[in-house]
């Protein structure tokens, strides 16, 4: 379980996330949802130690991961698919996929590890010497999730994963999250402002306006409230 208690944290004097509590559960998908400016990001920055805590606690099945520095964070099990994916453009596909082989361990079992993950998103398959700028935006978007699974992550952060994506490419990309999660027990911690499909894959939400968690509880109880859909989904 992936713990985050009573979190204050920004950028040098500018307070933006107030008092954060969220709790994600091993092996389910929790779903973080709001609009341009909520804090999603800086949350997910806060989660990876690439900003300082100014105060509060998170921790991973009990490990305090808060003192952690950010190259530690990934070691004990976190991996991040970051807002604008994160590309090397004028490498090759399958360079761009070793390079989520974080430490020797890794390392011993990529040719293993290469083949489940190109068995859950095949298209990569016949791409993998092409440069990884000659992809279309899906099958980036694909590549870089290849990239954060080289490590075995317990758990899997996913920063706006559907932006610029056409909605069948955002539905492909789900699907291949789903089965990710049933194979492998991931726990997927997925941040979205548009959000009809997180809805749908995730057990439990979380809803974040302004720095601060506004709703939560499990998607069943948001899908037919006007209230939510109109502010966050301008339904
Ligand atoms: P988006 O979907 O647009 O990324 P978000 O919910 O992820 O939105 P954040 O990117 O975390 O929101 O932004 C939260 C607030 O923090 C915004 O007011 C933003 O302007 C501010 N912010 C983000 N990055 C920085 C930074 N490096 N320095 C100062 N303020 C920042």
């Amino acid at each position: 379980m992936l713990s985050i208690e009573s979190v204050y944290a920004g950028y040098g004097e500018v307070k933006i996330l107030n008092n954060i509590s969220l709790t994600i559960p091993s092996g389910q998908t929790t779903a973080l949802l709001g609009p341009n400016g909520a804090g999603k990001t800086t949350l997910i920055r806060a989660i990876c130690r690439m900003i300082p805590l100014t105060s509060g606690r998170i921790s991973l099945n009990g490990v305090e991961l808060s003192t952690l520095p950010a190259h530690r964070v990934s070691v004990a099990g976190i991996s991040l698919v970051p807002e604008g994916r994160g590309v090397l453009y004028t490498l090759t596909v399958l360079e761009n996929l070793e390079l989520g082989a974080i430490n020797k361990t890794v390392r011993r079992q990529l040719k293993n590890r290469l083949e489940c993950i190109l068995e859950v998103f095949p298209d990569l398959k016949a791409k993998l010497h092409h440069v990884a700028g000659s992809l279309s935006g899906g099958q980036q978007q694909m590549m870089v999730i290849g990239r954060a699974l080289m490590s075995f992550p317990k758990v899997l952060i996913l920063d706006e994963p559907s932006l610029g994506l056409s909605p069948l490419l955002v539905q492909t990309v789900y699907e291949s999250l789903v089965k990710i999660q049933n194979e492998e027990k991931l726990t997927i911690l997925l941040a979205e402002q548009n959000a009809m499909n997180a809805l749908e894959i995730a057990s439990q939400v979380y809803f974040m306006d302004h720095g601060e968690i506004t709703r939560s509880g499990e998607p069943a109880l948001f899908k037919n409230d006007s209230t939510i859909l109109s502010a966050y989904f301008g339904a």
